[in-house]
């Protein structure tokens, strides 16, 4: 867990375009976009997936959500994005270190595929 791409990322051994950082979390744009704005909101703790939190990681939580509707209030897109947490390899989850994905700037449709 610890060595996973985004635990370089925090520790910066690897670089990242990053748009925003505080004690608790990291926000960087995704290598591979999937939208023409694609960023990834990580916490700083080391948690593989959403299905590894318990009640103590409420707060935490909390703020990621938060963070994340900020970072798209802050990017002009404060009326449409999409918000996605891929848990397991099956539902292509590719990181274990738990990420949302914020994408906005396109049309998004249902279901998502
Ligand atoms: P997921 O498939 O939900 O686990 O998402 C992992 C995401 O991390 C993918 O969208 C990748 O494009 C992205 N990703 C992988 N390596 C990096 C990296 N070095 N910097 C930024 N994003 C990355």
């Amino acid at each position: 867990m610890s060595d996973t791409i985004f635990a370089k990322i925090i520790s910066r051994e690897i670089p990242a375009e990053i748009v925003f950082e505080d004690d608790l979390c990291l926000a960087f744009h995704d290598v591979s976009p999937q939208a023409p704005t694609h960023i990834l909101v990580i916490p700083k703790t080391p948690i593989a997936r959403l299905a590894d939190t318990t009640d103590e990681d409420q707060a935490l939580l909390g703020h990621l959500l938060l963070k994340t509707r900020e970072i798209a209030e802050n990017l002009g897109f404060g009326d449409a994005y999409r918000v996605v947490i891929n848990n397991g390899e099956q539902a292509g989850q590719t990181v274990f270190h738990l990420h949302i994905h914020l994408l906005a700037g396109r049309p998004f449709h249902w279901p998502p595929g």
